[in-house]
């Protein structure tokens, strides 16, 4: 039974969001790791002014509400999220000279294509990143040293306080897996990314080159969330070499497992629960914590 509170908020958020509005809504299939329990409220936001409009909604009705990419980096909870989860299918693309204008849910493997296919140099490092533009500025995306920020000239974005304001990378004060957006209800709406002119053929090699790299230690046919906690940023350890020396690829809880052939990658290796991830994340913290007394923290962002 529904309470008068949880009635209103219902019947506003309806009249506000209109039919595509859903409620109760599993957000297993809405993440790689298929994992996750049900939102209250769920709407698509396929346009801008659909994304800005439910977060305003949201804000102005007290409600928890969370900006959904293509959720390849979070472990949704296995009671799901007592709020409006937005997901983002904002995916317009434009390129402009060495300039590729994009709005925020737009895939990483979209840019991949089109900057290879303008012979634009720049993204080759995103390709197997399953990921939209959005998920990827928020958690400064990277691989094989580079990263998603090092390419945004500026961005669009929705402020806590509701202004639409063109910002400038400094604004996001980028680092290792970082940026402002971390800290801030900031959303971001679109972005433009610069890019290099350069040779198509390299281009094409650069991402084979990536791939074929990526295919040998992460796993595209297991539902994970990749890594799972960040590297060791001052010290330049790799979190998956201290889990390793722990012992890590031999652990699992339930269907939760460590990657056989990575040992910074839980996989759900069948029907795993949350709670089952997250108590093999705390086994394998607190060996790494007791072996080399280094505090691991997670790269892959809870939602409850
Ligand atoms: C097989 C695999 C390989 C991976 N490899 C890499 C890798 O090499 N490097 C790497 O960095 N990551 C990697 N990841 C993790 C993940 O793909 C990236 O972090 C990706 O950029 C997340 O994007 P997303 O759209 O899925 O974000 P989501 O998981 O949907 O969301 C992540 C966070 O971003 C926030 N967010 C999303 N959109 C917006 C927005 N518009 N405005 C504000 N906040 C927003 C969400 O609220 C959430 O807090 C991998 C994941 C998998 C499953």
């Amino acid at each position: 039974m529904l309470d008068t509170k949880t009635k209103k908020i219902r019947k506003e958020l309806k009249s506000i969001l209109g039919e595509n509005l859903k409620e109760k809504e599993v957000l297993a299939p809405y993440t790689t790791f298929k994992i996750g329990g049900e939102a209250d409220f769920f709407l698509r936001a396929e346009r801008i002014d659909e994304l800005v409009n439910a977060v305003l909604v949201a804000r102005e009705l007290n409600m928890p509400y969370f900006v959904l990419g293509n959720g390849s980096n979070i472990l949704v909870s296995d009671e799901g999220f007592r709020g409006l989860v937005i997901k983002n299918d904002c995916r317009r693309i434009d390129v402009i000279d060495t300039k590729i204008s994009c709005l925020s849910g737009a895939w990483l493997e979209d840019l991949v294509n089109l900057s290879k296919e303008n012979s634009l140099q720049g993204f080759e490092f995103c390709a197997g990143i399953p990921g939209t533009v959005g998920g990827a500025v928020f958690g400064n995306a990277g691989a094989f040293g580079k990263s998603i920020g090092e390419l945004l000239e500026e961005a669009v974005i929705l402020t806590s306080s509701g202004n639409i304001e063109i910002v400038e990378k400094e604004y996001f004060e980028f680092d290792y897996r970082e940026s402002k957006l971390r800290k801030t209800k900031d959303v971001l709406l679109s972005t433009v990314f610069k890019l290099k002119k350069g040779g198509k053929d390299k281009i094409v090699k650069k991402i084979a080159e990536n791939l074929t790299k990526r295919k040998k230690s992460i796993p595209y046919d297991k539902a994970s969330a990749g890594c799972f906690f960040k590297n060791i940023k001052n010290k330049s350890l790799s979190a998956g070499y201290l889990l390793d020396q722990v012992g890590a690829k031999n652990l699992s809880v339930g269907d939760a497992k460590v990657f056989s052939k990575h040992a910074n990658i839980i996989i759900n290796s069948k029907n795993a629960k949350a709670k089952e991830v997250k108590r093999l994340a705390r086994i394998l913290k607190k060996k790494v914590k007791v072996k080399f007394n280094v505090d691991l923290e997670e790269e892959v962002i809870y939602l409850s």
